[in-house]
């Protein structure tokens, strides 16, 4: 099969003879004599469009190094091939945007590229540092925006096998099965690379590459950019993220961060005053239960928590320890936060009742002696918890 896109990666249409097509999972396997469409490797994606009308669905590469096109009907005799080129055109301006960071990178900083890969909305290129700080970035970034700028040609061109020995070219990964001459991606002046991928005819068809933030890997440092008119795409996704910051904080851009900051220092306070007051109305609570004169008590608070159900049991233990008191604190209705309980008391009436109350409120949690306690899974038994104390079992 002609691969078309190797020699011309500009092809947008095409006509190609059906060599054979079969019945296959999903659809028909079509085998061409000759192809635009890239099948996918090497970090960059398969393209789309379509054959005899048809959407190409996806690619299989048989044993023979062949690839098939997989149609969702069969096709017969002449065929016409129609690329998705907004789609491809981004994948080339990504992929040649990766030879461009990787070569200056490379010579100008010591770090080699070691995978690369073209995301729907963000690429990433793996280098074998531990560590590749914003400072550096920087300096790559500005060094391959300046190469855009010159406009260098990218040709391609063929090496014999033995060149990647001899370091004339550069080279990542080869097919073990390769034994023809090389393809050679060659940035004018500036580096010559072994690829099967599709790339712009000049690097000034980049516009623009940034370079975006870093992830820590175990071998080493994954970095994220962005180039050609994606840069675009990403400064108006971030605008459009700055835009509903500023309606939600009602202050400009400028003042984000200080707004936020004191937003998150007034919500830390009053979390530290909600947490404080609760404790207190706990043993308020408790000081009302205490006075009851049954053996068992029984309360519910729906606006309660951990720190209140303690503070509740705390005074009950110290002022009662004959007293059972059966605390719940949280919504019935599932408010995304986790309902608690507390079973307090002598230490055989909760060894009895804690784990047939945590049963009950389908919980999780545990005890010893005098307090059981936990977290409620659902209180749609919480009647059930209650009529323990009414009927004093
Ligand atoms: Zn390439």
């Amino acid at each position: 099969m002609e691969r078309i896109y190797e020699k011309d990666s500009g092809v947008r249409r095409a006509t190609a003879r059906v060599l054979g097509c079969r019945a296959a999972d999903g659809g028909s396997e079509v085998e061409l004599d000759r192809t635009i469409f890239y099948p996918g490797g090497g970090g960059q994606p398969e393209d789309r469009g379509t054959v005899g009308g048809f959407p190409v669905l996806g690619f299989r590469r048989l044993e023979s190094g062949e690839v098939v096109h997989l149609l969702p009907q069969p096709v017969e005799g002449e065929v016409e091939l129609v690329l998705d080129w907004p789609r491809r055109y981004d994948h080339m301006q990504q992929h040649t945007g990766q030879h461009l960071i990787t070569v200056t990178a490379s010579a100008e900083f010591g770090l080699k590229t070691i995978a690369f890969h073209i995301g729907d909305e963000l690429c990433d290129i793996e280098f074998d540092a531990p560590k590749v700080g914003r400072d550096v970035l920087d300096r790559i970034e500005l060094r391959v925006n300046e190469r855009i700028g010159e406009g260098r040609a990218v040709r391609i061109t063929t090496a014999a096998l033995d060149a990647v020995e001899r370091g004339e070219v550069r080279s990542r990964l080869l097919p073990h099965h390769l034994d023809g001459p090389l393809r050679i991606v060659e940035i004018d002046g500036l580096d010559r690379n072994t690829c099967g991928g599709t790339h712009v005819a000049d690097v000034a068809e980049l516009r623009q590459v940034k370079l975006l933030h870093t992830e820590k890997l175990s071998r080493g440092t994954r970095v994220y950019y962005v180039a050609g008119q994606r840069v675009l795409r990403r400064l108006a996704t971030l605008l459009e993220r700055q835009d509903a910051l500023t309606a939600a904080l009602q202050c400009g851009p400028d003042q984000h961060m200080t707004v936020l900051g004191s937003l998150l220092a007034r919500a830390k306070d009053s979390e530290k005053t909600a947490r404080q007051l609760l404790g207190e109305l706990g043993r308020v609570a408790a000081e009302a239960l205490v006075r009851e004169p049954g053996p068992a008590v029984f309360l519910h608070r729906p606006d309660g928590d951990a720190e209140f159900l303690r503070a509740v049991a705390s005074v009950v233990s110290e002022k009662r320890p004959d007293l059972v008191a059966i605390l719940v604190a949280g919504q019935a209705e599932s408010t995304g936060r986790a309902g608690h309980f507390a079973v307090v008391g002598p230490a055989e009436k909760v060894a009895d009742l804690g784990p047939r109350v945590m049963a009950l409120l389908a919980g999780k949690g545990g005890g010893r002696g005098t307090l059981f306690q936990g977290k409620t899974g659902s209180l749609e038994r919480l009647e059930e918890v209650r009529q323990i104390v009414v009927r004093g079992s």
